[in-house]
């Protein structure tokens, strides 16, 4: 760290407070600067360069430093900078993206509402939910399921769908008709000899049981994203979401699909629905909607769901809801060009065909002392870290190995995040499978040079 008073490291320690980081040991610490991108790299600001092996935040599709997305911001900057849809206005970015997710999605969807990130369309479905309850006629439907460890935001409503004690702790949350159901966690929970199957029974099985112990006249909906991501990356065991699927329709509880993370490709399907046959009434949208190059994030909902708030509007007036920068349309026209890059580059078929490669290359690493469990479908996985894997404890404190090896790695040149112990993969769809090696070669080296220190 560059320790001269008005370096960019101290100016940021002392007028910057960050998100997801310890506030305190920050200012010890500083930042980490980075000053560029290129392709699947970024540079900070001493010129070391490292593979985003995060694609930023689970976010950039396409790489740091896609000119299409450029000009397509310049272009709509220049024609016409800032709109909205309140009132019945609409501009052509909105329209356009609108149809444009509406015929790409895997289930029959009727209408795209727009909104800014991942939390706020999460509060959205929500209020949407509550609404459409209230629309219908039953207004004690209100509560939404969520599972532990789900990651759905940090506004207070998505926070509180987030199952993670982080989240919650200090901020009084969760609020009120938010449950939380159990995590998917084959390797974790599963009961001994237990197979996938039959956790996945298990868990369906304790879903109704909580179902009926609230009454399901009070149940609106189910939330989850196709993989857990900031939860761990875990990957539902098999029969989950068929299992879980059939317990909500027998109770006429809506799902909805968060595919913050798993939308545009991440799973090597477009869509994470589409690798675990899950049928939402709502599908949630954002990150790799415009690779994160601006903010913009999306419902889609259907029939089920539209009609209710449409006459429901009408009763009110309006449907009293709506942002700012909802649908704008510099966002707007970068998201259509991303989508388009995404579609022309096939870059679907290069998370799959990449995304093999990595899973590959990461479970020849299950053998290796600090590894408890490799888990991932196509360009998102993650390592889960152990000091003794017969009993899968973990290294002291639960988190402290995942963040010596995430801090090796970054010593090794790839910038990568440790959620607990579990080190996530979740790179660029543009990878190349050389830059897979470099990066599983800088991990395992990262493993070996922890190694002396846990054993
Ligand atoms: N949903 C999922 C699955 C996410 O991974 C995230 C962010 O990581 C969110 C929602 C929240 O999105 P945002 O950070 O844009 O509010």
């Amino acid at each position: 760290m560059d320790a001269r008073p008005n370096s960019p490291e101290a100016r940021d320690i002392r007028y910057h407070l960050h998100g997801y980081t310890n506030a305190r040991k920050h200012q010890e610490t500083g930042p980490l600067v980075i000053e560029k991108g290129d392709g699947v790299y970024v540079e900070d600001i001493a010129g070391n360069r490292y593979i985003e092996a995060m694609a930023g935040l689970w976010s950039v599709a396409v790489g740091f430093s896609e000119k299409r997305l450029v000009d397509a911001a310049t272009r709509q900057m220049s024609k016409l900078p800032f709109y909205h849809d309140f009132g019945s206005k609409a501009h052509s970015p909105l329209i356009d993206l609108a149809e444009k997710l509406v015929q790409m999605a895997p289930v029959p969807m009727s209408k795209a509402y727009f909104t800014n990130s991942g939390s706020e369309a999460n509060d959205t479905a929500i209020k949407m939910i509550w609404y459409r309850s209230n629309a219908l006629g039953q207004p004690a439907r209100k509560k939404i399921i969520s599972r532990k460890r789900g990651y759905h935001g940090v506004t207070i409503a998505s926070a509180s769908l987030t199952g993670l004690p982080n989240n919650h702790l200090s901020f009084d949350l969760p609020i009120a008709n938010i449950l939380h159901t159990s995590t998917p966690h084959h390797w974790r929970d599963a009961q001994p000899g237990e197979s996938e199957e039959q956790f996945s029974a298990r868990l369906a099985d304790e879903l109704e049981k909580l179902i009926l112990a609230e009454g399901p006249e009070t149940i609106a909906a189910f939330i989850g994203e196709p993989i857990m991501g900031a939860g761990g990356v875990v990957v539902p065991p098999a029969g989950y979401w068929e299992k879980i699927q059939a317990v909500l329709s027998k109770y006429g509880i809506l799902l909805v699909a968060d595919e913050v993370i798993c939308g545009f490709g991440r799973t090597g399907e477009m869509f994470g629905s589409q690798t675990f046959g899950i049928k939402p009434d709502i599908m949630v949208l954002s990150k790799q909607i415009s690779s994160s190059y601006l903010p913009i994030s999306a419902l889609l909902i259907n029939d089920k769901v539209f009609e209710p708030i449409a006459d429901e509007s009408d009763r009110i007036g309006t449907f009293g809801h709506g942002f700012t920068g909802g649908g704008h349309p510099v966002a707007a026209a970068v998201a259509l060009e991303n989508i388009k890059l995404i579609e022309e580059r096939d870059l679907v078929g290069n998370a799959r065909k990449v995304g093999a490669h990595l899973q590959a290359r990461l479970r020849k690493l299950a053998s290796h002392p600090l590894v408890g469990e490799v888990r991932g479908v196509g360009l998102i996985a993650a390592v889960e870290l152990v000091a003794d894997k017969a009993t899968k404890a973990p290294w002291g404190k639960p988190a402290a190995l995942g963040a010596l090896v995430n801090g090796f790695l970054q010593q090794n040149g790839v910038i990568s995040r440790n959620m607990g112990d579990a080190i996530a993969f979740c790179p660029p769809m543009i990878i190349t499978e050389a830059q897979i090696d470099a990066l599983v070669d800088a991990f395992e080296r990262s493993l070996d040079a922890a190694l002396p220190q846990v054993h």
